[in-house]
């Protein structure tokens, strides 16, 4: 999630998101932008809705993404149908149905979102065979986030991350992903091979971060799935600060970061 000014917005909302979002305080947010419609990243939009919804939301939110929204997130919806009808019927003026909506917008690379000084820029990445799937920065008075989204090592990363405030990143990392491939049979080992293949590996986000000049990297997204403990995330990360020398955070669920 980013939060600028008096506005939130929400990147992706995959499983485990919305206990995080609850314990922010914040009760809802401008506008949800999706990265791709791969499942961990769209997962618990529909318990977000009828969660905003009870705490009182009246209008669509809306929700901005590339081309697979309608299909992904507006039919994820619509499965809502019958539950915001019931309890329309149950708590009448208290439930307000449009708080269940959407307007989704399906958006090209470019500027997405521009008002009260907030603009955000949508940018293609590279995660095949999810096409299209993509980044986001965002630029608010001077200062700027880039969330990568999934993808392999892409220069269009570099380009739009240059001068970030803030890289949010996600990971992967070969000799974990070799650790965990001694238990698996060869189905599964060939597709944890596959995962590798589409995501970024440590020290190469670290060359992006380092290419990019930004000030402050930020880990998310680690594959394989890694413990939350200091000394997992210490060996997952070796290798990364000989390459970016920059502020460097391995990321953790409900962390707050300063521009
Ligand atoms: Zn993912
Ligand atoms: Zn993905």
């Amino acid at each position: 999630m980013v939060l600028a000014g008096d506005k939130a917005f929400l990147v992706d909302t995959g499983r485990g998101f919305l206990n995080n979002f609850a314990d922010t305080g914040l009760r809802d947010v401008n506008a949800v932008l999706y990265t791709h419609y791969h499942s961990d990243h769209f997962g618990e939009f529909g318990e977000f809705m009828v969660t905003r919804t009870i705490w009182g939301a009246s209008e669509p939110m809306k929700v901005i993404g590339p081309v697979g929204a309608e299909q992904t997130i507006g039919n994820l919806l619509r499965a809502y149908d019958l539950d915001n009808g019931y309890r329309t019927a149950h708590h009448v003026d208290n439930w307000h149905p449009n708080g269940m909506k959407a307007e989704i917008v399906e958006a090209e690379p470019g500027v997405v979102y521009d008002q009260d000084g907030f603009r955000i820029i949508m940018f293609q990445v590279d995660h095949p065979p999810v096409v299209p799937a993509v980044g986001y920065r965002f630029e608010y008075h001077g200062q700027s986030v880039v969330i990568s989204g999934d993808t392999k090592k892409t220069e269009a990363m570099v380009e739009n991350a240059r001068d970030a405030d803030i890289l949010v990143h996600e990971v992967a990392n070969r000799q974990f992903t070799e650790l965990a491939q001694g238990n698996l049979d060869a189905r599964l080992f060939a597709m944890s091979e596959e995962m590798l293949a589409y995501h970024t590996l440590t020290y190469e986000v670290a060359e992006i971060a380092r290419d990019a000049h930004v000030k402050k990297l930020v880990l998310t997204h680690f594959v394989p799935w890694i413990h939350d403990d200091p000394v997992v995330k210490a060996v997952y990360v070796r290798g990364m600060r000989r390459i970016f020398r920059g502020k460097f955070i391995v990321g953790r669920d409900g962390m707050e970061i300063k521009a």
